[in-house]
């Protein structure tokens, strides 16, 4: 499903270079389930965020589904983005002035998904992240556990096949992390590639395949 070849990223920060990948390769096949480790700095965000297509790299290829994705627009981008690939962050990044089913709803605005048949399937989404009796509460009104739900309904609305995680249960406690952790197991059980980024042994320890990062590049890649 997903192949990197020689992926670099560098940021400039004043006059100084931040190597944050170093010529990175790796394969993902469809349906595995990875966790990503490794201390903070290593790179593991800047990795996750290339696979999500939310940013690109300076140098090396990105093959996803057979199809280069390099040196798309940023309109194709968005495109691919949109179809085959969830987000989930650990702040969770809702809109706080929207309704848990607005939040569930957005992409499939954006995909521009007629209303008759968004209502559906936004309450399909929240039924199946057991929240449906939260449909109409804002963010401000759902505990942490609550909003990550909500945030992995929203990232399901288009039915990617890829789910990234970047630290999902950084900001719960322990048992909700554990909750939070199986809905997104669920859904690599029904077939989804999902990469969750980590600092939980716990969680780690449930992944079929460990990558750990340390200074840009993978230090150890293999099964769990
Ligand atoms: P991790 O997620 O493993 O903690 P990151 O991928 O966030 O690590 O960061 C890797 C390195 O790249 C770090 O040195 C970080 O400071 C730097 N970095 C990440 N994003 C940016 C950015 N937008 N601008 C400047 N430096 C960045
Ligand atoms: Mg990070």
């Amino acid at each position: 499903m997903i192949q990197l070849d020689n992926i670099s990223r560098t940021f400039q920060v004043g006059d100084q270079q931040v190597l944050a990948l170093r010529e990175v390769s790796l394969s993902i096949a469809a349906g595995e389930y990875i966790a990503i480790m490794g201390p903070s700095g290593s790179g593991k965000s800047t990795l996750l965020n290339l696979l999500g297509l939310l940013d690109r790299p300076d140098s090396g290829r990105y093959t996803l589904d057979g199809r280069d994705v390099t040196g798309l627009t940023e309109v194709e981008t968005a495109r691919v983005r949109r179809e085959k690939i969830g987000f989930v962050f650990q702040f969770f990044h809702l809109v706080p002035r929207l309704t848990a089913a607005a939040n569930v709803a957005l992409p499939l605005l954006l995909a521009g998904v007629p209303a008759a048949e968004r209502k559906p399937r936004v309450a399909q989404l929240l039924a199946e992240v057991g929240l449906s009796e939260r449909a109409e509460h804002l963010p401000s009104q759902l505990s942490g556990g609550q909003l990550q739900r909500v945030a992995i309904a929203r990232a399901m609305s288009m039915h990617p096949a890829l789910l990234l995680a970047d630290e999902p249960t950084g900001n719960l406690d322990r048992a909700t992390g554990r909750e939070v952790m199986s809905v997104l197991e669920g859904l690599n059980q029904r077939g989804a590639t999902l990469i969750v980024i980590t600092h939980d042994q716990e969680v780690g320890a449930r992944a079929r395949r460990r990558i750990v990062m340390e200074d840009g590049r993978i230090l150890h890649d293999g099964a769990t």
